[in-house]
């Protein structure tokens, strides 16, 4: 029994709820019961068969490699997540994500450190530009592009296919050595010795060189930039203010690249919530950056399920499902909530309810006009809508 919490099985919390439940005895994780108290004692309105909504960076095999390390959670690790899928990377300073392409387009959102990437177009055109913390990018499917540390950096890659695997993509690597070296030689009109030493398998992620600046290494006969940047800083823009928190969001309104991912990155105060809303255009897919919280989800035919996310886990809502989150911690709440989409979107119960005829609200929620005033007339009603 781990010193970390408390090894007298007086001190657990019980799965009883007044009348509800009996104890538990073990064999239990301790750790992981109290991580998630609204799954071990759920509240009561939760009901019906549910997806599971949750999966923990923690959680996952993490690939180790000489300049980083990658972890990704898939439809494999969250069956229920079929329209995103997302990868958590971190590069040394001079560590490389190799030259590579894939099927499914790459959103991408720096937590820390910077990195370099490259990316060109089908008209050839080059990319190359530098992201810190709070920078996006995004690479349409089949365009080939790379990542290397300036610093050491860590980031979040998402991808609009659940199916996704960062150990299936198109390496440059992987792809030369699989082409007969007399065709490599024909190719490029060399001799075939100017192959001797390309690597026999993939590297996916090596240990590189810390490079100079992006004047120093412009390729020598670079075709000029492609029209729209691949590159996006979501902290340029004011963000949006509730009484609860602040919203930042990007998708091709404002990031002009990003056709199949749109984002929100949300802050929620202490016992701040993200009122009750759902989104008509795709799953949601959710990465906690920071702090912890509670999400319930309501999916309709009296399905309703809590979890409870801290940072480095993955949650997700099912199309059109009604939810909320609360920060249930003491410090402010991070997530990012993304879609596949080009746009972000989202219906507000407050905003709905407060544009339908007062007598329909009443009669369906036994409310009286106090509540109308109060809770959808006000200007100082809590939970604003964010777009
Ligand atoms: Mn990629
Ligand atoms: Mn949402």
């Amino acid at each position: 029994m781990t010193k970390q919490f408390d090894s007298d099985p007086e001190n657990w919390p019980q799965p009883i709820d007044g009348e509800l439940g009996a104890t538990d005895e073990g064999p239990r994780d301790v750790m992981r019961d109290k991580e998630n108290p609204d799954m071990s004692v759920p509240p009561r309105t939760d009901s019906g068969t549910f997806y599971n909504l949750k999966f923990s960076y923690s959680d996952t095999h993490r690939r180790m490699e000489k300049g980083g390390w990658s972890r990704e959670v898939t439809i494999r690790e969250l069956p229920a997540a079929e329209d995103l899928a997302g990868v958590n990377m971190r590069l040394t300073a001079g560590g490389v994500r190799e030259l590579h392409w894939h099927k499914e387009a790459e959103w991408a959102y720096m937590i820390n450190g910077t990195a370099r990437v490259t990316c060109i177009d089908p008209e050839g055109h080059s990319y190359i530009d530098d992201v810190a913390a709070g920078g996006l990018w995004y690479f349409p499917a089949g365009f080939p592009h790379s990542i290397k540390g300036l610093t050491d950096c860590e980031f979040l890659l998402i991808f609009d296919d659940g199916q996704f695997s960062e150990n299936s993509t198109f390496l440059l690597s992987d792809f030369f050595a699989h082409i007969p070296k007399r065709v490599l030689a024909k190719n490029f009109g060399v001799d075939e010795s100017a192959f001797d030493n390309i690597p026999d398998s993939e590297l996916y992620i090596y240990q590189g060189d810390v490079p100079g600046s992006i004047e120093e290494e412009q390729p020598k006969n670079r075709n000029g930039q492609p029209p729209k940047p691949f590159t996006f800083n979501l902290f340029d823009q004011e963000p949006i203010k509730t009484s609860g928190g602040k919203v930042w969001i990007a998708d091709s309104s404002n990031f002009e690249v990003s056709k199949t991912v749109a984002i929100a990155l949300v802050e929620l105060e202490p016992g701040g919530v993200r009122e009750l809303h759902w989104h008509p255009n795709g799953q949601e897919w959710q990465y906690w950056l920071q702090g912890q919280g509670v999400m319930g989800v309501y999916n309709s035919a009296g399905q309703a399920r809590h979890f409870n996310y801290r940072e480095g886990d993955v949650g997700l809502v099912p199309y059109a499902a009604g939810h909320y989150i609360e920060n249930t911690g003491d410090e402010t709440l991070r997530f990012i909530e993304a879609f596949k989409s080009d746009r972000f979107a989202d219906l507000s119960v407050n905003q709905w309810l407060s544009q339908v005829p007062a007598r329909l609200v009443k009669e369906h929620l036994g409310v009286d006009d106090d509540f109308i005033d109060n809770a959808l007339c006000s200007e100082k009603r809590p939970n604003v809508k964010f777009d």
